[in-house]
């Protein structure tokens, strides 16, 4: 008797993560991505339809590290390893933890710990993609040999652009995030603009890849998209110009 309570108790038990104030707490962040990154990864796998030669994801707080910003809540280094931050700074746990008519209000997804793992674990799949096409010895173009993988909002990259925009590409596509906010800039200036670097590359980013993601898929798109020249200023103003040279 004393083991089927016990069980029930469990299994009621088991998606209550920790919330103070109604949010995420630090030990609940801990505990969350601990129980779930496996399954978190697995769901990724499966939709980019690859596996992972290896990753180490672990929770830390990303206030204590050397260059940072307070938009990020997720860090990647190339060696697989990801930074879960667990600051007192998320909404909630998941997007579909929160009720449909809030969620509207909400198309930042780094205010989702399970949407900020979905999105450095992109980051990993980027970079093995790139492995994997080195190693076939195809061509990867220079300018995302060194990609940034950890966010640095006051340099502008174009190669950044275009991973930023992968990533949160996929985040929207397995419905970790709200996507229905499709900024478009309207001048260079815009583009360039170090106050508006968030616009650019985590929402524009996503809008102007997804219909070339569509059309190619996850793996092919950026197979193509990795041996080309990233856009300059004026091919991400104008989106028909990059698509119409790339190949
Ligand atoms: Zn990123």
């Amino acid at each position: 008797m004393k083991i089927i309570i016990t069980i029930l108790l469990l299994l009621l038990f088991q998606n209550n993560y920790e919330y103070k104030n109604g949010i995420p707490t630090k030990d609940g962040i801990a505990n969350y991505v601990n129980e779930n990154k496996d399954d978190i990864v697995q769901e990724f796998e499966l939709f980019v339809g690859q596996k992972f030669f290896d990753y180490n994801i672990v929770v830390d707080d990303l206030k204590d590290y050397q260059d940072y910003d307070s938009l990020e809540a997720g860090r990647y280094y190339q060696d697989f390893d990801i930074i879960i931050s667990n600051e007192l700074k998320y909404l909630d746990y998941e997007l579909s933890f929160m009720p449909k008519y809030k969620q509207k209000k909400y198309s930042n997804n780094n205010k989702f710990v399970k949407a900020v793992v979905i999105h450095e674990l992109s980051h990993l799949y980027f970079n093995e993609i790139k492995l994997e096409m080195q190693e076939k010895r195809m061509h990867v173009h220079r300018d995302y040999h060194s990609s940034s993988s950890v966010l640095k909002p006051k340099t502008i990259s174009n190669a950044d652009f275009i991973e930023e925009g992968i990533c949160e590409y996929i985040v929207c596509r397995m419905k970790q995030s709200i996507c229905d906010n499709n900024y478009k800039p309207k001048s260079v200036e815009e583009i360039t603009s170090i106050d508006n670097q968030y616009n650019i590359k985590y929402v524009y980013g996503r809008t102007y890849l997804t219909e070339f993601l569509n059309k190619y898929g996850i793996k092919q798109g950026l197979l193509i998209l990795l041996s080309n020249e990233p856009p300059n200023n004026t091919e991400i103003l104008y989106p028909e110009l990059y698509f119409g040279r790339i190949k």
